[in-house]
């Protein structure tokens, strides 16, 4: 069997045309065609290089700047805007859970659309820079759904990957958060991924839903910081 060859547009060396050497590509304007197999231009061994590039020169640049803004923040600001913040994310906490009843008791449509917009204002992720990157590198830096990966998110969105509530209403650290590119993130909405994310879905893919499942369940404890774990 002749196994046709695909040119990588970097570093122009050939290799099978397959998923083994290239990322698979969706390409989101022709949802009809969706089983015609696309890959990238660039193969996998140069995505994985350029990836590492970038998080030697972005994430201790990101880490740093971060870690200053807090510092000078801490300096400036001192204890009064810190209990500002934290009455804040209380009175937050405590209008979230109010909704959160009314919209378990509502069939109304516009009481779901505006518990939705209020649900989105209080829908913060609360997840350290690493556990971030750490969740990023278990999906293998591609969106948990689709499996877009992160180089071709940034080149078309010009952002991180959305860190995506797997169970909409669930908790929001490590535990329920999978990386999502932004198509799939406004897609999804508000289900839950499992409403969302199955054989009805073209994007689906048992490989990646078991994936999603198995860090859900168990795996996501491995890289949750210490202090978290006793929350
Ligand atoms: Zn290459
Ligand atoms: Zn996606």
């Amino acid at each position: 069997m002749i196994e046709e060859l695909r040119k990588c547009t970097k570093c122009k060396n050939s290799y099978p045309a397959s998923i083994d050497y290239f990322y698979k590509l969706i390409n989101r304007n022709k949802k009809k065609n969706i089983n015609e197999l696309k890959l990238t231009s660039w193969c996998k061994t140069c995505f994985i290089e350029s990836r590492k590039e970038f998080q030697k020169k972005n994430y201790n640049e990101g880490d740093q700047k971060l870690k200053k803004y807090h510092q000078d923040r801490r300096i400036e600001k001192g204890e009064q805007i810190r209990k500002r913040e934290r009455d804040y994310s209380r009175q937050h906490k405590e209008m979230r859970a109010e909704y959160q009843k009314l919209w378990q008791n509502s069939q109304n449509g516009k009481m779901k659309a505006r518990l939705y917009m209020l649900n989105r204002e209080n829908k913060k992720h609360d997840i350290k820079n690493e556990e971030w990157n750490k969740c990023k590198e278990y999906f293998d830096y591609c969106c948990a759904y689709c499996g877009m990966p992160i180089e071709i998110h940034r080149k078309r969105i010009k952002k991180d990957f959305a860190r995506e509530h797997a169970i909409n209403l669930g908790a929001n650290d490590l535990s329920n958060c999978i990386p999502s590119c932004f198509y799939c993130n406004s897609e999804k909405n508000i289900s839950d991924y499992t409403e969302w994310y199955n054989e009805n879905n073209c994007y689906y893919d048992v490989n990646r839903y078991q994936r999603i499942t198995k860090w859900l369940e168990t795996d996501f404890k491995k890289y949750i910081s210490e202090k978290r774990k006793d929350l």
